[in-house]
């Protein structure tokens, strides 16, 4: 067929007008249906505990115990414990972020908010500008909630936190300022894992997916990579992890895959075992059950300090990533990354 001007014409404005009706959802193609999607903040709000929750969420910073580090400074008093966090949250960045899970990241990103400090502090941080030297700036509850709804405007699926233990207050005060002005978006609470159970209790019918690490399974190893000692890091993180699976369930997906509600567990494979990956699966499988989300991840990097501890300097091997999926089979895990199965595939044939 000749291709005349005049049909080039007619075919470039076609590609044009679909491209840009692609980039004007309708409403239908909106991540979420705003109509029937009820966060699990929001049924709470309707049954008038949220503010009560907040209220609570805010006493505990007076003698700060937000986390197991047990602290007792008064943060409304602008006395600073191992996090260094102040009273108000501080942000670094926020985002569409497309590098999380897929049921995360759906097709407009998961909506991220990166917030400073860190009340663990690993030597091997791949964040340790944000997480270590607190880089970012001080904002309100009322500035927090209208990021939430930008990342929701931008066409977000969830309201990512990354790092939220320390402002877990701040957060739980703007999401209810932010439901007031639309916010349908459910949250997930990004952590190290590092938590206390009486605060995962707290947040029981606010958050809607979880998605804790499980760095160590042993606690001389996360005595040992953490800048403070937090040789009680195994303990702490399996009783949040199993009051988390308990509160939330299973991941749940709606028809395009894109995560509702559920519980999602990272694991990163780190060099010489050290990170306990065969005891980890194993736990899991015992405990929470065997279709959890797992994330067994590979991407261990040697940053920040790491170079200074001989079992950590240098990158995992093949072999090291293999194991690791393959004790996870074995351990009966159903629910494995599709991204970390890829991995494996590729490591797969690197170690033969
Ligand atoms: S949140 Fe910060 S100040 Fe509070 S107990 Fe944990 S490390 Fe200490």
């Amino acid at each position: 067929m000749t291709i005349t001007r005049r049909r080039l014409i007619k075919t470039v404005c076609l590609i044009g007008a679909a491209l840009l009706l692609k980039g004007c959802r309708t409403f239908e193609e909106l991540p979420i249906d705003l109509e029937s999607w009820q966060p699990a903040y929001a049924n709470l709000e309707a049954s008038g505990e949220l503010a009560q929750r907040i209220e609570q969420a805010y006493a505990i910073m007076e003698e700060c115990w937000l986390c197991p580090r047990r602290c007792g400074v008064n943060r409304h008093r602008d006395q600073k414990g191992f996090c260094r966090a102040p009273e108000r949250a501080m942000v670094y960045t926020r985002q569409p972020h497309f590098g999380e899970e897929l049921p995360l990241v759906g097709q407009w990103g998961s909506g991220t908010i990166f917030f400073s400090n860190c009340n663990l502090r690993c030597v091997f941080c791949q964040n340790w500008e944000i997480a270590h030297e607190g880089w970012g700036y001080p904002i309100t509850d009322a500035a927090l909630a209208d990021m939430m709804l930008e990342l929701q405007a931008m066409g977000c699926h969830n309201i990512n936190l990354v790092t939220p233990t320390h402002v877990m207050p701040n957060i739980l005060n703007a999401t209810r300022i932010a439901l007031k002005k639309g916010l349908r978006l459910p949250l997930c609470y990004n952590t190290s894992g590092y938590e206390h159970v009486e605060i995962i209790r707290l947040l029981d019918g606010i958050v809607d997916i979880y998605l804790p690490d499980m760095k160590f399974m042993d606690g001389v190893q996360a005595a040992r990579y953490n800048l403070a000692e937090a040789n009680n890091y195994p303990e702490m993180a399996k009783k949040s992890i199993m009051e988390m699976h308990r509160q939330v369930g299973t991941l749940v997906t709606d028809k395009r895959g894109i995560a509702m509600r559920g519980l999602i567990v990272r694991h990163l494979v780190m060099p010489n075992r050290v990170a306990g990956t065969r005891e980890f699966v194993q736990w899991v499988a015992e405990n929470l059950s065997r279709d959890t989300y797992v994330n067994i991840m590979s991407q261990y990097r040697v940053e920040f300090r790491a170079f200074e501890y001989e079992d950590i300097a240098r990158a995992i091997t093949s072999e090291e990533f293999v194991d690791a999926i393959e004790w996870a089979k074995r351990a009966g895990l159903t629910n494995l990354d599709e991204r970390a199965l890829s991995q494996y595939e590729i490591h797969r044939r690197v170690a033969r």
